[in-house]
């Protein structure tokens, strides 16, 4: 599933293509609201933004928002190749490009957010992980009194955006915290450092997926993230990287869960 990291590298692959573009036609197999087929053609994309996992590509009357879901991927392609089967939208460009949404799935979604109005899917959002509204003393006030596990509490999109299952474990792990603490029993050191933790893996896995998306035009939908550099996720049965105790792991939240007892208090 695309977290964070891949959809912000995403954006920074998309906007050079797209800023400043006209749409010329929305072309859509798929049952999506005509209001896209109807305000989008004519008009300049003037920026593409992200919120949460949303990407946003902005025009003049409003903004199509633009979700990947489990499996969606995005690609800038010259105009005249055919679609595939699971080729849902295409927005024709005045670039002679074609900016074409895949999704295997069907999880995903392309909707219209008018001018002036805040979609209601962007309603009730926490703060974005990497900007300066986000820091310990937000998850620390935003705690108090909570019987979620912390690691919950990390992933819940009103507290915070885009921390996903492998962020909230990498960072958990980096800030020495164990994942089923209480999160209204956390001290505010130690938010401090889970929150530092946060931006420093979201922005490094950032930094990776940018590397991989050097040819927008053939992107592999590469993970930011290298297994090799993963602490905790995905290590169950596995040792400790750092200190060899074999790792814990539990369903938190419904959510696979894996932790070093020695570690993370
Ligand atoms: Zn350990």
């Amino acid at each position: 599933m695309p977290e964070l990291p891949e959809v912000e590298t995403t954006r920074r692959g998309l906007a050079p293509h797209l800023i400043g573009r006209r749409v010329l036609a929305a072309t859509l197999r798929w049952p999506i609201p005509a209001a896209i087929r109807n305000e989008l053609p004519g008009q300049r994309i003037a920026d593409v933004t992200r919120r949460a996992k949303y990407l946003l590509l902005e025009a003049e009357t409003g903004s199509a928002l633009l979700h990947l879901g489990m499996s969606g991927s995005l690609r800038v392609l010259p105009a005249g190749i055919a679609p595939g089967v699971h080729d849902h939208v295409d927005l024709t460009l005045d670039s002679g490009k074609v900016l074409r949404f895949n999704d295997p799935r069907r999880f995903g979604s392309l909707l219209w957010q008018p001018a002036g109005t805040l979609h209601p899917l962007l309603a009730d959002l926490g703060p974005e992980p990497l900007s300066a509204s986000f820091d310990g003393a937000h998850l620390w006030r935003a705690s108090r009194g909570r019987r979620a596990p912390v690691k919950t509490f990390l992933m819940d999109q009103s507290i915070v955006v885009g921390v996903g299952n492998i962020y909230a474990a990498e960072a958990l792990f980096a800030a020495g915290i164990a994942p089923r603490t209480l999160a209204g029993r956390v001290s505010l050191r130690r938010y401090d450092a889970l929150a530092t933790a946060v931006q420093r893996i979201l922005a490094h896995a950032i930094e990776r997926g940018g590397t991989t998306l050097r040819d927008f035009l053939s992107p592999d939908g590469a993970p930011g993230y290298f297994e090799q550099e993963l602490f905790v996720y995905g290590r169950e049965g596995e040792r400790c990287k750092v200190c060899r105790t074999p790792l814990r792991h539990a369903a938190i939240g419904q959510r696979a869960s894996v932790w070093c007892p020695s570690c993370q208090r």
